[in-house]
């Protein structure tokens, strides 16, 4: 289970709109393609990195409440 949350040291970063890579959000520009990403477009990346994770963490508690569900049926 735990192999599912992401590492720590993946928090701080933002997917580049242009290579795709993750690159440190606390950076002007890009670590792999140089690509300047603005303020602007900074605040959008971290907005929908905390939607994503919401919607990740609704996900987790589905699977959890479907486990539970199943492990209370197979129990006598
Ligand atoms: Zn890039």
């Amino acid at each position: 289970m735990a192999m599912l949350l992401p590492p720590i040291n993946l928090r701080r970063r933002l997917l580049c709109p242009r290579c795709g890579m993750l690159t440190d959000e606390r950076k002007p520009a890009c670590v792999h393609c140089g690509y300047h990403i603005s303020q602007r477009q900074r605040r959008e990346l971290i907005r929908e990195r905390k939607r994503k994770k919401k919607n990740a963490a609704l996900v987790f508690v589905g699977i959890f409440l479907a486990l539970i569900f199943a492990f209370s049926r197979i129990a006598p």
